[in-house]
C-alpha cells in the first residue's frame, strides 16, 4: 500500500470512531509495551550497532522512559479523557458548560536518530492515548533502530491505526505533502522550520521538539564538587548527543580554576573509554568530522584525542573559550565542553539573553536571589537548578522548548493534551427564556446588559 493509502484508510478507522474508546487505547497501549518489553533484545541490539549503546543507557534513557509513559496512561487516561466541567456565567444561565477531550484524527511523528526509540515512541504513546491514529516516521540515521521499530510495530499492528514509515528526507518530504491533523516533530531547527512551513499549508497543529545551546551556569555559591559531577554526567552521557545535554558552560572567574579541576578529575574518575559501558560512539562520520574540526588544540585541556575507525572522541574540555570562538557557533551535540568566564552573575545572564532561546539551561548555585533572576530573567524551554538534565525525567513536568528551540511540549498528560483538541460545549436549558438579547433594543434593555456582562 502506499503511504498516501495508508493515511486514507487510517482517515476512515477514524472516522468510525474506532481509536477513541478508553479500552480501545489501553488495549494498544497495552499492546505496545508487551511488544517492546517481549523484545527487549533486538532493541538493544539494534541500537548498539547504530552507535554503540550500552545495555545500562538503552534501558535508563530510553526504555525506562518508554514504560513509565505507558504507565502513567495506565494510571491516569481514564481522568485525562473525562470532560472537565467549568463555571457557568451569569449570562449563560440556566445552562452548564464543559470542556471535552476530542482527539485531533490522524497524526505524524517525525522523531530524532539521538535517542531513536524514546524520542519516537514517547509522542507515539500520547498519540495514542488521546485517540488518534499515528503514522511515525524514525530517523534513518539511526538505521537499525528505525528497521527494529519498523519491523515489530507493522506486524502487530493494524496499519489503518499505526504504521511506522522507513526512509529518510525524499520519503519525508512526502509525507509533508499530506494532510495530517496534527504533526509532532523532533529535530533541528533548521529542519523545524522545514516541517513548519509545510504544516501551514494545511494549517495542521504541530509540536516542534528542537534543539540549540544549553547553557549551565556555576557561581560563586555552588557547591563546586557536585556542579563538576553533573555536569560531566550530564554532557558526556550518550557521546554528548542528547539536546538537553549542557551544551557550554559559564564559570564564575573567582571559581573557574577550582571548577575546572574538577571537572578534569570528574571525567578522569569516570574512565570514558571507546567501546566501553559507560560511553557511546559518534552516530556517524558526517557527525565525527564536524565535531573533530571543532577541537581548538590550543584551547585544549583534556581529551582532544579521537578515533575516526571507531568514531569515538574523547571527552574534552576547552578552557578558556570566548564567544568568538568556532565552537560557539552552533549546537555542538557532542562531548566537547566549552568553558567561558564571567565576572559578574548579570553579564552572565546577559549573554544567555543575547543568544537564541535554549531548550535548557542549567544553574548550579546555592544563592535564593541567583535562583530568582535566573528563572525570571531569561528564556528558555525548562531547566534544573543544581543539577541537568534530570528534569525531563518527571513526568509531571511538561517538556518541550521555546521560540527557535521549539513549539509546545510533551510527557504526562502534557503530551495527552498536545494531540487533543479542547472542545467547549455551553449546554442551555430550554426554559428560563431572558429576552433581554433579542431586538427590538432599547436603552433600557442596554442597562441591564451593562449590569449582567
Ligand atoms: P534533523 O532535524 O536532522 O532530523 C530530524 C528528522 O527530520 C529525521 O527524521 C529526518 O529524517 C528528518 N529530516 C531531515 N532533513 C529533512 C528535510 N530536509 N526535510 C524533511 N525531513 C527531514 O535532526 P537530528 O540530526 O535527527 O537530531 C539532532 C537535532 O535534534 C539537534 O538539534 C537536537 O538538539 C534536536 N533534538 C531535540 C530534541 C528535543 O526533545 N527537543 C530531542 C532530540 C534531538
Amino acid at each position: 500500500m502506499s503511504i498516501q493509502q495508508i493515511l486514507e484508510s487510517q482517515r476512515q478507522f477514524f472516522n468510525h470512531q474506532k481509536t477513541k474508546s478508553l479500552d480501545f487505547r489501553l488495549s494498544q497501549l497495552r499492546k505496545l509495551k508487551q511488544v517492546i518489553s517481549n523484545n527487549e533484545n533486538l532493541f538493544y541490539e539494534a541500537i548498539a550497532k547504530d552507535f554503540g549503546k550500552s545495555k545500562f543507557d538503552t534501558y535508563t534513557t530510553e526504555l525506562a522512559i518508554i514504560y513509565n509513559e505507558i504507565d502513567f496512561y495506565f494510571r491516569n487516561l481514564k481522568k485525562l479523557m473525562k470532560p472537565k466541567s467549568v463555571r457557568t456565567n451569569l449570562a449563560n444561565l440556566p445552562g452548564s458548560s464543559k470542556i471535552y477531550q476530542e482527539a485531533l484524527g490522524c497524526s505524524l511523528v517525525i522523531g530524532a536518530w539521538n535517542y531513536p526509540f524514546q524520542l519516537s515512541i514517547c509522542p507515539m504513546i500520547s498519540a495514542i492515548a488521546a485517540g488518534n491514529t499515528c503514522i511515525l516516521k524514525p530517523s534513518e540515521v539511526a538505521e537499525h533502530s528505525m528497521n527494529i521499530m519498523a519491523e515489530l510495530f507493522n506486524k502487530n499492528f493494524d496499519s489503518s491505526f499505526l504504521h511506522i514509515e522507513t526512509g529518510g528526507i525524499d520519503e519525508t518530504t512526502e509525507l509533508l505533502k499530506l494532510r495530517f491533523d496534527k504533526i509532532f516533530f523532533t529535530g533541528s531547527p533548521r529542519v523545524g522550520k522545514i516541517v513548519y512551513e509545510a504544516a501551514a499549508k494545511h494549517l495542521t497543529p504541530v509540536t516542534l521538539e528542537l534543539g540549540g545551546k544549553s547553557p549551565a551556569i556555576v557561581t560563586e555559591h555552588a557547591n563546586l564538587k557536585i556542579a563538576a559531577k553533573r555536569v560531566t554526567w550530564g554532557k558526556f552521557l550518550n557521546g554528548g548527543q542528547t539536546c538537553v545535554a549542557p551544551d557550554y558552560v559559564l564559570v564564575d572567574k573567582k571559581v573557574a580554576a577550582d571548577f575546572v579541576e574538577l571537572l578534569k578529575n570528574q571525567i578522569k574518575f569516570n574512565n570514558y573509554q571507546a567501546e566501553s559501558l559507560h560511553y557511546t560512539k559518534i552516530i556517524n562520520k558526517k557527525n565525527f568530522n564536524r565535531l573533530t574540526e571543532l577541537i581548538d588544540e590550543t584551547k585544549t585541556i583534556l581529551g582532544g584525542k579521537y578515533n575516526e575507525e571507531k568514531l569515538f572522541i574523547a571527552p574534552t574540555l576547552l578552557f578558556p573559550v570566548n564567544w568568538n570562538d568556532k565552537i560557539m557557533e552552533d549546537e555542538i551535540f557532542g562531548p566537547i565542553l566549552p568553558i567561558l568566564v564571567y565576572e559578574n552573575f548579570d553579564e552572565a545572564l546577559h549573554q544567555i539573553q543575547n543568544h537564541e532561546k535554549p531548550l535548557s539551561a542549567y544553574l548550579f548555585t546555592n544563592k535564593d536571589s541567583e535562583i530568582k533572576k535566573f528563572i525570571n530573567q531569561i528564556s528558555f524551554g525548562g531547566g534544573c537548578i543544581n543539577d541537568v538534565v534530570m528534569h525531563l525525567a518527571n513526568d509531571n513536568l511538561a517538556f518541550g522548548g521555546v521560540g527557535n528551540s521549539g513549539i509546545g511540549n510533551y510527557h504526562g498528560k502534557f503530551g495527552f493534551e498536545a494531540f487533543t483538541h479542547q472542545k467547549s460545549i455551553l449546554k442551555r436549558a430550554t426554559w428560563g427564556e431572558a429576552n433581554i438579547k433579542y431586538p427590538p433594543y432599547s436603552d433600557e434593555k442596554l442597562n441591564w446588559i451593562k449590569k449582567l456582562i
